[in-house]
């Protein structure tokens, strides 16, 4: 049985917090690849707030290609409207043969939410859910049974030292000429200087 991580996330920038949380899932839950797949149009959040899909997308390439393991689509960037985990998660069921088991993998404050995604009664029942979090995250048991209710088995959290890098982090140093070097790799450095992103 085939097992996919769906690595999800904004990714402006990725960086290597994103990169370890998806090599420790990938490790954890036996996967045979983790996908990163950068999100098209964020409903939640405002467009300008958002870089280009384009950059995003360019940028988790260069961070993911050394990585035999790892793999981006682009099927939420290419999607047009708004970019719905539930649309996502369907491609990916089409995509693979029956019985492929899916893992949605993303930040814990996200999962928190899902409940209140689209059609998420649904999405709970075609993948599990890896919620990575960051250093010195609790959450008790019953606060997950409370959010999610009969779901709750399928979500699991796990800690990931190295997201105590943010991408929020990276942009603010980005902007007032702070270093981001060893925060990302070298490729999506070099790439942000580049294209001149993150800067007002
Ligand atoms: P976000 O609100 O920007 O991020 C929430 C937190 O999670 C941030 O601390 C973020 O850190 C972290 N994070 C995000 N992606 C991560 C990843 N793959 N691995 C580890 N940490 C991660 O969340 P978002 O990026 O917009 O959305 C996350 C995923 O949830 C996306 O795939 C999105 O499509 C999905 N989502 C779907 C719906 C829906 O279907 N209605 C609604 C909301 C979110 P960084 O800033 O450092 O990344």
């Amino acid at each position: 049985m085939l097992r996919i991580g769906i690595m999800g996330g904004t990714f402006d920038p990725v960086h290597y917090g994103h990169l370890v949380a998806a090599e420790q899932a990938w490790y954890r839950f036996g996967l045979d690849k983790v996908v990163f797949v950068p999100t098209g149009r964020p409903p939640h959040k405002p467009e300008s707030q958002v870089s280009d899909a384009h950059h995003r997308l360019r940028m988790t390439v260069l961070a993911t290609q050394s990585n035999e393991h790892f793999e981006v689509s682009s099927v939420e960037v290419d999607r047009p409207g708004p970019t719905y985990a539930i649309d996502t998660v369907r491609q990916f069921r089409d995509a693979y043969p029956p019985g492929t088991a899916l893992y949605f993998i993303t930040g814990a404050d996200a999962i928190l939410t899902m409940m209140e995604w689209k059609d998420s009664d649904t999405l709970v029942q075609l993948c599990e859910f890896v919620a990575a979090t960051r250093p010195g995250y609790q959450l008790a048991d019953e606060r997950i049974r409370e959010i999610f209710g009969p779901a709750a088995h399928r979500i699991h959290f796990f800690e990931v030292p190295a997201l105590a890098i943010s991408s929020t982090d990276i942009r603010d140093r980005v902007r007032t000429g702070r270093p981001i070097r060893y925060l990302l790799p070298d490729a999506v450095m070099d790439y942000i200087a580049g294209a001149g992103l993150y800067r007002d």
